[in-house]
């Protein structure tokens, strides 16, 4: 066997005419990665620079990690949109954000029965979390009361299935009373760095963000906090978002990537390549080792056919569709999983989840320079939580 040459794992990036440097760099972060190592900034820089000649390698030694932890197990988490559009907050990167024209499903709360109904939905189709979601700067005391009722409704139906809430912003004692009714997680992404976050966002701070997960872990609460890769952000924001979830201890890091609705600001903003979103989930993968890193809004349109490799990264997905734009129909993910021999949590044994694919026709196609084909186009949302057609599940 062939030594490895000297490890240069400091530098910025790999010395790309030295195909041996990437994988010393490679071997390295999995290294640290199966202690549960951070890798140093320069590091984590330098696996968002490496090249397409060594993507395989890069998702084979993430791969290691994941398996490490996660084995080839995926869990499915479902989205049920409790309260859609009308948002006073201005994220940049949000269909439902004040301002926006984007022709999004609005509706005002879900009743219990309903919100039940569609975590119903979900968990038949095989998810083990349901993340329960609602625009706005955060809960009024009302709010939560509607939505510990939901919790309550959901866990009494189905114990073994965890609950998580995502009501923005928190203020003291909510949280408290949310992990009283049963929810096991809350979820509120940091979604870029802190010193780019005035880009994204005037009517709050990253330090809001910061807080709020801080109170969800306080009371109990599993930290779920994530990201929004496509906006616009460097490499040094990627990884410096990277860290602060790990420094947060953000059990659960979903990673969207950009989904441009036109009728925000970001519409037309299209900078990801498949490539790049590998790149990204490998990096996080070795910043955050033992974390759930889900594969969240976005991976179809940007991804593409590469979202086979991703699963070798991750370790949970969303099934169906998300807040407000479609996802692939539930049976293709289920079939994505089961061609690549994951093993969907609480499946039966041979793996697989049942789901019925659901026939829509009311696709409105999200359009943009760069976009990709219509074929793999976006869709706004017009089936589950909010309409009277069935849920994507
Ligand atoms: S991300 Fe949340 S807080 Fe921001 S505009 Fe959208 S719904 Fe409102």
């Amino acid at each position: 066997m062939n030594p490895l040459p000297a490890l240069h794992t400091d530098r910025l990036a790999p010395d790309h005419d030295d195909p041996h440097d990437a994988r010393a760099l490679f071997d390295v972060l999995v290294a640290q990665g199966l202690r549960d190592e951070s890798p140093t900034r320069a590091q984590a820089l330098a696996v968002l620079r490496t090249t397409d000649d060594d993507l395989l390698d890069l998702v084979a030694a993430a791969g290691r990690v994941r398996r490490h932890r996660f084995g080839r197990r995926v869990r499915l988490n479902y989205l049920v949109n409790l309260k859609s559009g009308l948002c006073p907050e201005d994220c940049t990167y949000c269909s439902q954000r004040l301002g926006s024209t984007a022709q999004v499903l609005k509706y005002s709360w879900l009743s219990t029965e309903d919100a039940v109904a569609a975590a119903r939905a979900g968990i038949a189709g095989g998810a083990r979390r349901v993340c329960l979601v609602a625009s706005g700067r955060g809960p009024s005391e009302r709010d939560v009361t509607r939505v510990t009722a939901m919790v309550d409704g959901i866990k009494s139906e189905h114990p073994d299935v965890e609950v998580c809430a995502c009501l923005g912003l928190l203020r003291d004692g909510q949280a408290e009373r949310l992990a009283a009714a049963g929810a096991d997680a809350y979820n509120h992404n940091l979604n870029t760095s802190e010193a780019t976050y005035a880009d994204i966002c005037t009517t709050h701070e990253y330090a809001d963000r910061v807080e709020t997960v801080e109170r969800a872990r306080g009371a109990g609460l599993s930290p779920c906090s994530g990201l929004i890769a496509g906006m616009g952000e460097s490499d040094e924001d990627l990884v410096d978002v990277a860290l602060a979830l790990r420094a947060l201890g953000a059990d659960s890091v979903p990673v969207n990537f950009l989904v441009p609705f036109e009728g925000t600001p970001l519409a037309g903003t299209w900078d990801l390549t498949p490539q790049r979103c590998l790149r990204i989930l490998a990096m996080l993968r070795f910043v955050c080792p033992a974390a759930e890193l889900r594969l969240a809004a976005g991976r179809e349109v940007h991804l593409r056919s590469l979202q086979p490799l991703a699963l070798e990264i991750v370790s949970s997905i969303f099934l169906g569709d998300y807040l407000t734009s479609e996802g692939q129909a539930a049976q293709a993910d289920l079939d994505l999983l089961a061609d690549g021999r994951f093993v969907v949590e609480g499946a039966d044994g041979d793996g697989r989840a049942t789901a019925v694919p659901d026939e829509h026709d009311t696709a409105i196609v999200v359009s943009g320079a760069g976009a990709p084909s219509s074929e793999t186009g976006v869709t706004v949302r017009r089936r589950g939580p909010g309409t009277s057609v069935a849920a994507n599940a």
